[in-house]
């Protein structure tokens, strides 16, 4: 089946808002093995959006439309898609009675409600629990137009109920399945390099690298009909990838650098304590994006002057005098002070240059040391980051991360 996306918007033509829900119906039509020709965006435009349908009507079988469904005047998608079905609308009285008893709050006028709940004769409805525009599923003269809300949350949770609805055309060719494999550590081509032979002999599953933030992201797709079979080629593939990358892959799929040193520290009864310079706090920022971090983040300091590492961490000053505050011997005993003032089993201390100033000749800008300190064992690790400040900071968390995920 070969699939077309139209989001409609004139804040989405402009610039005003980013066209996301095109991404996302895109990847949930991937996994189901349709095939997407194309993504276009219109302005609210009755005349242009009837145009785009009839262009893609004559090349593919499925078009989903966002967007256009509200009350307003300049919501016209049903308007063109009736018109270029050649279906009337007619007015469905349960819609209007259902959104004046679930939302009389939104108080919305009248006119808008019987608006909302004009449908095209021959659609089939997909219930809005969120909002009050509904969806519809028009399928016509082996054509499908299926029509949802603009509002992301909106439009995401009425996709759940397109996509059973999708699962059951026989004309879906076989499932797709994906697993993405994380990486920290090296680049997009070193990874190329060491996985040449593998990207060479690829047909199914494919692989495709993908540059995150700070990381590469290997993903393998495999599509097969049967899920046994995807999984099994999935796995046999990943077993061969993990054989070259080993210790470069942190994680698998969802998984992010702070979700798992949460995970072990919790798993493991550990307390943390951070103490940074260079990241101003990134890191602890990170680490208590994760719901539940008060079970192992006691404290963090944000170290920033030479006094506040003496004062907070207790670092010498004359320590910070000989080998300077970017050192990793000040890193190791950051790290030490960070594990005493947060009465934690673990310390960490992330000290650098993140530049664009305050290079020398021998510490260049993003030079960071990361020590992290544990009952039994000390550990500082000498970085040099490129990019711009922000980039060397994100870098820094990211490698102060992977370092606690090995040394849980
Ligand atoms: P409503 O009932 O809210 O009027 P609608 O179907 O008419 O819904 P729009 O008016 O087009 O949808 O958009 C509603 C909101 O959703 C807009 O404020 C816009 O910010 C957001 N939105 C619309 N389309 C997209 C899109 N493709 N990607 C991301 N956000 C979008
Ligand atoms: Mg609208």
């Amino acid at each position: 089946m070969e699939a077309e996306i139209i989001s409609v918007g004139t804040e989405l033509l402009l610039g005003d808002v980013v066209d996301t829900n095109a991404a996302y119906i895109a990847r949930k039509l991937s996994l189901l093995g349709i095939d997407l020709f194309r993504k276009t965006v219109v302005g609210d435009n009755k005349e242009r959006l009837s145009r785009i349908l009839k262009e893609a009507l004559d090349r593919v079988d499925l078009i989903i439309i966002s967007g256009g469904l509200g009350p307003t005047e300049d919501d016209l998608t049903k308007e063109a898609v009736s018109e270029v079905m050649e279906e009337k609308l007619i007015l469905n009285k349960e819609i209007v009675k259902n959104i004046q008893q679930r939302l009389p709050s939104k108080n919305l006028p009248e006119k808008g409600i019987i608006k909302q709940a004009l449908i095209p004769s021959s659609a089939k409805i997909i219930t809005n629990e969120l909002g009050s525009a509904p969806g519809i599923i028009l399928e016509k003269k082996s054509k499908i137009i299926i029509s949802l809300p603009g509002v992301p949350r909106e439009m995401e949770k009425m996709m759940e109920e397109v996509i059973s609805y999708l699962s059951t055309k026989k004309e879906i060719r076989g499932y797709i399945q994906s697993r993405f494999l994380k990486i920290w550590g090296i680049g997009e081509s070193q990874v190329e390099e060491k996985i040449a032979d593998i990207l060479k002999e690829q047909s199914n599953p494919t692989i495709a690298l993908l540059v995150g933030k700070g990381e590469v992201h290997l993903r393998i797709t495999a599509k097969f009909d049967d899920r046994k079979v995807r999984e099994e080629k999935i796995k046999e593939l990943e077993d061969k990838i993990r054989e070259r990358l080993g210790d470069y892959i942190y994680g698998v799929d969802e998984e992010t650098l702070e979700f798992l040193v949460s995970s072990s520290l919790r798993k493991r009864g550990l307390k943390l304590g951070v103490a940074e310079s260079c990241t101003g706090g990134l890191l602890s920022h990170r680490l208590t994006n994760i719901p539940g971090s008060s079970n192992y983040y006691n404290c963090g300091v944000v170290s920033y002057s030479n006094q506040a590492k003496s004062e907070l961490l207790n670092v010498s000053s004359s320590l910070i005098q000989e080998k300077g505050a970017v050192s990793s011997e000040v890193a190791k005993k950051m790290a030490e002070g960070a594990k005493k003032a947060a009465k934690a089993d673990i310390g960490i201390g992330i000290t650098g240059i993140a530049g664009p100033t305050g290079a020398t000749p021998e510490k260049p800008v993003g030079l960071v040391y990361i020590a992290i300190s544990t009952q039994d064992k000390k550990m500082c690790q000498k970085f040099i980051f490129s990019g711009d400040r922000e980039k060397i900071k994100w870098k820094a968390s990211q490698a102060a991360l992977y370092l606690l995920n090995k040394s849980i």
